[in-house]
């Protein structure tokens, strides 16, 4: 049976309004519209935006999209959320900083309570049960007064801590510096600065991890190279292979760095030349262990999304990743969540494939309990990753760490933390 088009062919892309099937000659500009039933998408001109709900649209062939595809103008209209939500127990806690706490900028849980970074420099070391809280470290990494953000991705210190504390990392996102502190003695390890090639692009790649029995900390002193490094000494652990020979580890831009809950594998939400984001993994044991060549250690290349990085990412187990954003473009993202399978075939070779899609969350990504948490300007929302639904809501309440040790999704205020257990949310 012939598609609209005429032609005898395989229907390709999403369907098209009949002005822009007819426009061939002079392709008409198009908007992705949302149609509201689950995650139906369809081309649009912009003589159909007014009644965008009417649109009637039909699938052409692969030749008869191409020929007709112009530009994009952007998203119209919402995927469907399917929403089951509950009024949610448990208030959120408020805790304040101890006095003479001043102005924290960032704060990181350990086992141990919370490492806070301060304006000024001072790194404390608060433990919210017993209600000590001590000078640790003095910090000298500064944002330079004379930057100019690119795209709106303001330099900012930012704060990283390993899981048992002992030591802390003080970055500047999208920017070029950052210390290795030994919070047991208050000093500098390692200094940190990478080649600045493109690094205003990205946050500063950190990731504390363990291995053999020591802290290792991942940062990237090139644009394109990984590299681990024992936290107490600076000695080397493993570098990713630099671009030439050419390989599967080319050519990434490597941006922040998100470890697996139990540490086993690593995520580079990094982007590729001309830009287009696409989240690079790999085997974190593999890795460490082989050292320098790379050679045997598995990875996963996700989709990629133009101009689009930096994106909310969190990790449901060792092999499952949840994306936020649908969508290939940065202009035609709506709010969603892609959940990933890290997996291998028969012969070992690694595969990925997308297990779930569903519209709703935005804002940062946590998980616990098997359960997607999203925290956008509204406030906290809960989903089921595996179904797509809503589970429920916080309004006003906007996490921005998540404490695994506490069990706790944790707001940094000006004036302390607010938390909430995320077990309430498996009531
Ligand atoms: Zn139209
Ligand atoms: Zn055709």
């Amino acid at each position: 049976m012939a598609l609209i088009c005429g032609h005898d062919a395989p229907a390709h892309g999403l369907p098209l309004c009949e002005h822009i099937r007819n426009a061939a000659a002079d392709p008409l500009d198009h908007y992705i519209h949302y149609t509201g039933r689950g995650l139906e998408r369809q081309h649009i001109c912009g003589i159909c935006h007014a009644e965008a709900a009417t649109a009637v649209t039909a699938a052409v062939c692969e030749d008869c999209f191409d020929a007709t595809l112009g530009s994009s103008l952007g998203v119209l209209g919402h995927p469907q959320v399917i929403d089951a939500s509950r009024p949610l127990p448990g208030a959120v806690e408020t805790v304040p900083f101890p006095d003479g706490t001043g102005t924290v900028v960032d704060l990181a849980p350990t086992a141990h309570g919370f490492v806070l970074l301060c304006d000024d420099g001072r790194v404390l070391r608060w433990d919210t049960g017993s209600g000590t809280c001590a000078e640790a470290a003095r910090s000298t990494v500064a944002v330079p007064d004379d930057t100019e953000p690119w795209n709106d991705r303001e330099q900012a210190l930012r704060l990283h801590a390993s899981r048992d504390g002992a030591y802390a990392a003080v970055v500047i996102d999208y920017g070029r510096t950052g210390e290795i502190i030994d919070l047991s003695t208050g000093a500098v390890t390692i200094s940190l600065e990478n080649d600045g090639y493109y690094s205003y692009t990205v946050p500063f790649s950190l990731a504390f991890t363990e291995h053999a029995g020591r802290t290792v900390v991942l940062h990237r002193p090139q644009w394109s190279v990984v590299e681990a490094v024992d936290a107490a000494t600076g000695a080397p652990v493993a570098r990713t292979p630099a671009d030439d020979p050419p390989s599967a580890w080319s050519g990434q831009f490597h941006g922040a760095l998100r470890l697996s809950p139990a540490g086993t594998r690593i995520a580079s939400d990094a982007w590729l030349w001309h830009p287009v984001g696409q989240l690079f993994a790999w085997d974190l044991g593999q890795w460490l262990t082989s050292g320098e060549h790379a050679q045997g250690v598995d990875w996963w290349q996700f989709p990629g999304c133009a101009y689009y990085w930096n994106r909310p990412v969190a990790w449901l187990d060792e092999s499952h990743l949840i994306l936020g954003g649908l969508g290939d473009d940065e202009d035609e993202i709506a709010p969603g969540a892609r959940v990933f399978h890290l997996g291998h075939r028969e012969r070992g070779e690694t595969v990925l494939d997308e297990v779930a899609t569903f519209a709703g969350p935005e804002g940062r990504f946590f998980t616990a309990d098997g359960l997607l948490f999203s925290a956008a300007e509204p406030g906290l929302e809960i989903w089921d990753p595996a179904t797509g639904t809503r589970l429920g809501a916080l309004t006003g309440f906007r996490p921005t760490h998540h404490d695994p040790v506490r069990g706790e999704l944790v707001e940094l205020s000006a004036t302390g933390l607010r938390r909430w257990q995320t077990a309430r949310a498996t009531f």
